[in-house]
């Protein structure tokens, strides 16, 4: 864990700032959850804050209280550019380096002069003025509950606040499943329902929002399933023509790598999503024990994240990529053989 200058961060945070909070492209439900939840905690303190998003994100996320608020870099730039002009501090929350925001947004945030304080649980961050980093945390959401804490400011966790932090820390542990999920966690959520998080309308509005060409899309990935049992791997492949067939949208795909980690046997899971519009192959690997597919994507492809959810990019034709990557498995057969199955 990293705690830097969080006592001058706290002194700075005295008297009401402008503050810009930015999350990192193609947002998810914890860098959604995390930047609002944090902005109402922000706004209760008197502060001025302006949520910035680099790009879109799925319709499933629209609900969440505050993102009617968010600029979009790529659509509102002007609105972004001049929120950043005014600001006095810049939070950085759900990623560990400047390029995660994209090319263009990072070189408009390198103009600034402004101090930059990073709240995040990926591995490996970047260096900024403050920081608050801790790989062990299920998610920025609970992070945010943490700095929120430390601030002795519990008691200013509102319905919204609430329901933003329920729905990163829910997203981000798979609904409560995956190892970074702890006694603390629940205990967190316990206090976020107790603040007024609805529990089940937010699983509900998160989980089953799915329209029929998302579960034919689903089909399709399915369909394409390859399984490696001699390496306890198994991948699917989705290509731009197979995207255009089921009226693919952005957020179609979010979960889909799960279907191949539920495999009896499977520890290493992957799916390959060809992006025309970018000219790449954007990757999602997923593993369980001890087998890290954040060393394997940084490696490999270009990326990262953390030991057993990580991503990365190829741009190779999504044939090629597959192929490169099965010319890479016997180099890892003893780690994936020995990482456990459960
Ligand atoms: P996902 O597969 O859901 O897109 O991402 C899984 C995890 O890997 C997330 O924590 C995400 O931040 C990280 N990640 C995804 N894509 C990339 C990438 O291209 N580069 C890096 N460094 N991390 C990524
Ligand atoms: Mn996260």
């Amino acid at each position: 864990m990293i705690l830097k200058n969080f006592k001058e961060l706290s002194e700075y945070l005295k008297v009401p700032r402008n503050i810009v909070i930015i999350g990192h492209r193609n947002p998810d439900g914890d860098a959604l959850g995390s930047t609002l939840g944090l902005k109402h905690y922000f706004d209760k303190k008197g502060h001025k804050t302006q949520v910035l998003m680099p790009n879109e994100y799925p319709d499933f996320l629209h609900w969440i209280p505050g993102s009617k608020t968010v600029y979009r870099f790529d659509r509102q730039n002007n609105q972004c550019v001049k929120a950043l002009s005014k600001s006095d501090i810049i939070f950085l929350l759900d990623f560990n380096a400047l390029h995660r925001v994209g090319d263009d947004m990072k070189n408009t945030l390198e103009k600034y002069e402004n101090d930059f304080a990073l709240i995040d649980h990926h591995q490996q961050p970047d260096d900024f003025t403050y920081m608050y980093s801790d790989t062990s945390m299920s998610s920025t959401c609970q992070m945010v509950y943490n700095f929120i804490e430390m601030f002795d400011d519990l008691d200013l966790i509102d319905e919204d606040t609430a329901t933003c932090l329920y729905t990163g820390i829910m997203t981000d542990t798979g609904s409560f499943r995956f190892r970074s999920t702890t006694s603390r966690t629940h205990r967190i959520i316990a206090d976020l329902i107790d603040k007024g998080a609805k529990n089940d309308r937010i699983h509900s509005n998160i989980y089953d929002s799915n329209s029929h060409s998302r579960l034919l899309l689903l089909g399709q990935a399915l369909t394409n399933l390859k399984i490696y049992p001699e390496y306890k791997t198994a991948f699917i492949t989705l290509s731009q023509n197979e995207k255009d067939e089921n009226n693919y949208e952005k957020g179609d795909t979010e979960g889909v790598v799960n279907y191949a980690l539920s495999l009896k046997g499977i520890i290493f899971a992957v799916i390959f999503i060809e992006d025309r519009e970018q000219g790449i192959v954007k990757i999602s690997f997923r593993s369980k024990g001890t087998f890290s597919v954040n060393k394997f994507a940084r490696s490999h492809f270009n990326g990262g994240g953390h030991d057993n959810a990580a991503g990365g990019k190829s741009n190779l034709s999504l044939d090629d990529t597959v192929a490169n990557f099965i010319s890479l498995l016997p180099n890892y057969k003893q780690e994936l053989l020995a990482s456990y199955e459960e």
